[in-house]
């Protein structure tokens, strides 16, 4: 039983997780695709935030529910049944969603995909919409295995500067009830670099949040996006400023240090893990493998197909309702690809395979890049062993650029 919106929810699970059908599709991966599922709806705009959603309201979310069922239906038909290999419900916050009509989702994609046997299927939560263990029962009923939760900080001063619905209270309370629910894969997000934060401050963040022993941790470095009410304070207030660049170097690798000391794997720029707790979704992304976006905004790659889906619901609407899914795609060259593989897999801790990179351009990156090679070598930004070109702690602090530089001055 589960209870949102005061309404009390019967749930029956959405599909037996044992059930797995392991079958190649033509024009996806025999591994199966990763599937995204766009909920661009939240209670109120967070003060950092520049992305694509809008305020929950039932008549919008009604609207968007239909469409969801009919896009999801269209894609499975489209590509005949598709193995998936992960589902990850994200936004937006997904959690907002009335548990019988994300029941009635997940029945949907049952129906419209094959389910792999091993699926990781997420859901991101906010802990002012998840707070009681009979909601994260209800999503372990439906077949939800792993649970992201957008705690961001646990001070109250820092949730209210960014304009959080929620106190610190709130987001250990929601973590709390999500164990006893039964949830033994949570992720946690986290947001350093505001405004004033200073090191101390950042590492009582992470001592407080590995206590709690969350089996994953995303720590996103704030950047302040033009037009956002975080953009406006600052502006504003002289006092409110971000903290020195080499404040920031000293937040990310102590940081990362720290966490790593914990037991986590640092396995991307953002992200740790405990052994065996990787993100199989955001990991297969990283691989280049097939994904599959659905609701507005949302994208999908398959093989050298890229589909855009609108990104406003009264275009979201035509394209559904007009059996537009899946018709328009950009065709991606293999340039296109190949610097895609190198800025995906070099934010990662296996980086780029530089075998792979060779057969696929016809060129060694390293004879090419020689002299930028040899610079980030020596300033120890980057390292190459076993075949492989890696970022160091250094090297990740200054991602962007490197990356840029390595992907794109090849030509
Ligand atoms: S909950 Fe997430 S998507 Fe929604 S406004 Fe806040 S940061 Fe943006």
């Amino acid at each position: 039983m589960g209870k949102i919106y005061g309404e009390d929810v019967q749930v029956k699970p959405a599909f037996p997780m044992a059930r797995a059908q392991k079958k190649g599709v033509s024009g996806t991966s025999g591994k199966g695709l990763l599937l995204y599922i766009h909920v661009p709806f939240c209670k109120s705009r967070c003060h950092y935030c520049n992305f694509h959603s809008q305020a929950f309201n039932q008549v919008t979310f009604a609207w968007y529910f239909k469409l969801m069922l009919q896009e999801i239906e269209l894609w499975g038909k489209r590509l005949k049944k598709p193995l998936l290999r992960t589902i990850y419900f994200g936004g937006g916050t997904p959690s907002l969603i009335p548990l019988h009509q994300l029941n009635q989702i997940m029945k949907a994609l049952d129906k419209a995909f094959t389910f792999g046997s091993d699926m990781e299927v997420t859901i991101e939560a906010n802990p002012d919409s998840a707070t009681d263990i009979s909601y994260f029962r209800a999503l372990l009923t439906m077949g939800f295995n792993r649970l992201s939760l957008g705690i961001q900080s646990l001070n109250d001063m820092e949730l209210h500067l960014m304009g959080r619905p929620h106190s610190a209270a709130m987001a250990m309370q929601s973590f709390e009830s999500a164990r006893k629910a039964g949830f033994g894969n949570i992720s946690v997000d986290l947001i350093w670099g505001l405004p004033n934060q200073r090191l101390k401050a950042w590492t009582a963040q992470l001592e407080a949040v590995s206590r709690m022993r969350p089996e994953h941790i995303s720590a996103y470095n704030l950047t302040i996006e033009p037009n956002t009410v975080m953009a406006k304070l600052c502006d504003e207030q002289e006092d409110l400023t971000l903290p020195p660049e080499q404040e920031q170097g000293r937040m990310f690798i102590y940081g990362a240090e720290y966490l790593e000391s914990m037991g986590y794997m640092h396995y991307e720029v953002s992200n740790f893990a405990r052994m065996g707790f990787t993100s199989a979704h955001n990991s297969g992304y990283w691989d280049g493998s097939d994904y599959l976006g659905l609701g507005p905004s949302a994208v999908s790659t398959i093989g050298r197909r890229r589909f855009t889906t609108p990104r406003y619901m009264d275009e979201y609407d035509a394209y559904v309702r007009g059996g537009l899914v899946g018709e328009d795609h950009e065709l991606l060259t293999d340039d296109n690809l190949l610097k895609e593989m190198v800025m995906l897999s070099l934010r990662t801790s296996k980086g780029l395979d530089l075998k792979e990179y060779r057969k696929r351009a016809g060129f060694d990156l390293i004879k090419r890049q020689q002299q930028l090679i040899t610079a980030l070598h020596r300033e120890h930004l980057i390292r190459i062993n076993q075949g492989r070109l890696r970022l160091t702690k250094n090297g990740m602090l200054v991602s962007n650029v490197i990356i840029r530089r390595l992907a794109f001055d090849t030509d």
